[in-house]
């Protein structure tokens, strides 16, 4: 039983399309954020240390040298340029120009993924990702979103409503370009039941992509000190498989996924300890959805009928 029976994966997708396995290489451009510097608000978000999920922590090295040290040997020979730590939209055009295309000539890269806030990717952000697609080269705009619901995007300080990213989508979508929409399971005043609402609102938008993360709580994070104090109930692994699971079950098939689960390194992970592996997680997810059938298996049949 393999998780990629049951889902539309990214590295599937990727291979079908290009022929070959391609191989996403995170970078660290020493982007900072908005959220921390003031120009939004200070401090970030309540869960944020993004030291706990930027995986190359070799920020130090040029963006060219980042990529080159990251690819796997002969494991693969195309490449994905995932520009994840921070805010990665955060700077005037000319800047990221010059970052993006130094990301882009890079041998054997195909093309970027972005990270960035809804309310930090202007036109001419858009305009210069949309030339690059329109060069043949893959290209995601990858929005932090974690939920639909604005008190809680408050609640964990996001600085910005869902209304923020709704215009976002739809700026991007009017220049054809994809979009792979971050959702976080176990936001503190969540139930699983308003993760399948903040799906059902995403879907309604539209995407082309999709992210799931349990919340970790992390050191250095506002949301650890909260933890500390008991009043932030870290989410059970059996909780989030379900949840997950069904999330993608409500998902069309078309939409691609790009994660279904995340980890984190101890020690700056500090609770839930079962996100120090993913294996279990996903192992979880993949029996629930071999069980009560794959992605988009339980979509409404209003919405299914428009997938056939
Ligand atoms: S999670 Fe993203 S948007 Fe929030 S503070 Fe961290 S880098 Fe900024």
């Amino acid at each position: 039983m393999q998780l990629h029976d049951y889902i539309n994966g990214l590295g599937q997708d990727l291979k079908r399309r290009f022929g070959e396995k391609v191989h996403k290489l995170s970078i660290n451009a020493e982007f900072t954020c908005p959220n921390r510097d003031g120009t939004l608000g200070r401090g970030g978000c309540t869960f944020c240390n993004n030291a706990s999920f930027n995986a190359n922590t070799r920020s130090q090295l040029s963006i060219r040298e980042q990529l080159e040290r990251s690819k796997p040997g002969m494991r693969a020979r195309r490449y994905l340029a995932y520009f994840q730590a921070y805010t990665n939209t955060y700077a005037e055009t000319e800047a990221l120009q010059r970052m993006y295309q130094e990301a882009l000539d890079v041998a054997d890269m195909v093309g970027l993924c972005v990270g960035t806030r809804p309310d930090c990717v202007p036109d001419a952000t858009l305009d210069l990702l949309a030339s690059y697609q329109a060069q043949g080269f893959e290209v995601w705009l990858e929005l932090g979103l974690q939920s639909a619901f604005d008190a809680t995007l408050e609640r964990v300080n996001r600085g910005h409503g869902f209304a923020a990213y709704v215009d976002t989508v739809r700026r991007a979508h009017a220049r054809g370009l994809k979009v792979c929409t971050h959702l976080i399971v176990g936001l503190p005043g969540e139930a699983p039941e308003d993760s399948l609402v903040t799906l059902e609102r995403v879907l309604e938008v539209g995407c082309e992509g999709l992210k799931l993360h349990p919340l970790h709580i992390v050191r250095g994070s506002i949301m650890a000190r909260q933890w500390k104090k008991g009043e932030i109930e870290p989410i059970s692994i059996e909780a989030y498989v379900t949840t997950a699971a069904e999330m993608i079950r409500h998902t069309p098939a078309e939409v691609v996924y790009h994660r279904v689960t995340a980890t984190a390194r101890r020690p700056t992970l500090l609770a839930p300890q079962w996100c120090d592996n993913r294996w279990p997680a996903f192992n979880g997810i993949a029996e629930h959805l071999a069980r009560h059938g794959g992605q988009g298996s339980a979509l409404a049949p209003s919405r299914l009928a428009a997938t056939l």
